[in-house]
């Protein structure tokens, strides 16, 4: 009989919502693999969970992969958790997911709180259909033409932002998308602080420049959809996106937005945003 990995959602703020299912998951896994041990400690003492913890994180994820995989063939049971909310969602463990499903392994799931979906939830924008992008870019060249190539999204986006370049990022997509597009932050939910601020992006882009306590902590950034005018001039065609991805990088990216928008009749200028995107995330 071969283990199964289990991915266990832990809370993102406030330990009442880590479920029963979660604890019981966890006290009885063989292993518990963290991002972050100390981190984690602290949750799995709260719970009186005995299971040691083991490090999994973007640096030995690559090294730390057969080792697991022979663990659970052996029959072992693991747990995957992180820092906080769902593993994998802007957190390690893709590649161990991957790998198991590849070697035919099981793989189950506990399910907790996200604060992607939380804050969508809490935000009053629309939430029926919505695009998670994660983190933009560090930089602040790269950052703009993301946000050019998500401009005419006619869903809702939700980024997650460090805090210290929380200003940057606002200044950023006001700029590139524009003032108007209504906008929330969703501020250390599920504790103590919670808030939700609600606004035009240039609004926040002026708040979040400001100084003071509620600045701080963590933040999930959501911007409302495009207006329909907007969204038309953006909606290139799947059949192109998909020989975007495939094409760029095999010629200089100005010459490829060319060729492919004469092909399917679309302004060269779009298709070299989707180029630039595409360059930006490193697909
Ligand atoms: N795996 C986590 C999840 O499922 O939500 C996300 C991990 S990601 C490394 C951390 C980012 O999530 C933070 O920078 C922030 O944008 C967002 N985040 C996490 N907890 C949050 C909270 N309590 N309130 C607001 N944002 C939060």
């Amino acid at each position: 009989m071969t283990g199964t990995l289990y991915i266990v959602g832990t809370p993102i703020g406030n330990l009442g919502d880590m479920s029963s299912r979660a604890v019981d998951t966890l006290r009885a896994a063989t292993l518990i693999l963290a991002e972050d041990t100390r981190h984690s400690a602290t949750l799995t003492r709260h719970f009186g969970i005995a299971t040691p913890l083991h490090a999994l994180h973007a640096h030995n994820e690559a090294q730390a992969l057969p080792g697991l995989l022979a663990r659970l063939q052996a029959g072992e049971t693991l747990a995957l958790i992180s820092d906080a909310g769902m593993p994998l969602i802007s957190d390690p463990g893709f590649p161990l997911v991957r790998a198991c499903h590849e070697a035919g392994l099981p793989v189950r799931v506990v399910p907790g709180p996200s604060a992607v979906v939380a804050a969508l939830a809490v935000s009053g924008l629309p939430a029926e259909r919505f695009a998670f992008e994660g983190f933009l870019p560090a930089k602040s060249s790269g950052r703009q033409r993301a946000l050019r190539a998500l401009a005419g999204e006619a869903r809702t986006l939700v980024f997650y932002e460090a805090p210290h370049r929380l200003a940057a990022t606002l200044a950023d997509a006001a700029a590139v998308i524009g003032g108007e597009r209504p906008a929330a932050l969703a501020r250390e939910l599920t504790k103590m602080h919670e808030s939700v601020h609600r606004g035009a992006l240039g609004e926040l882009a002026a708040w979040a420049a400001g100084k003071g306590p509620d600045r701080r902590g963590e933040f999930v950034l959501l911007i409302g959809p495009a207006p329909a005018a907007q969204v038309q001039a953006s909606d290139l065609p799947d059949a192109l996106r998909g020989l975007a991805a495939e094409l760029h990088g095999s010629m200089p990216p100005r010459a490829l937005a060319k060729l492919l928008g004469r092909h399917f009749q679309r302004p060269s200028a779009e298709v070299y945003a989707l180029l630039e995107a595409l360059s930006a995330r490193g697909d």
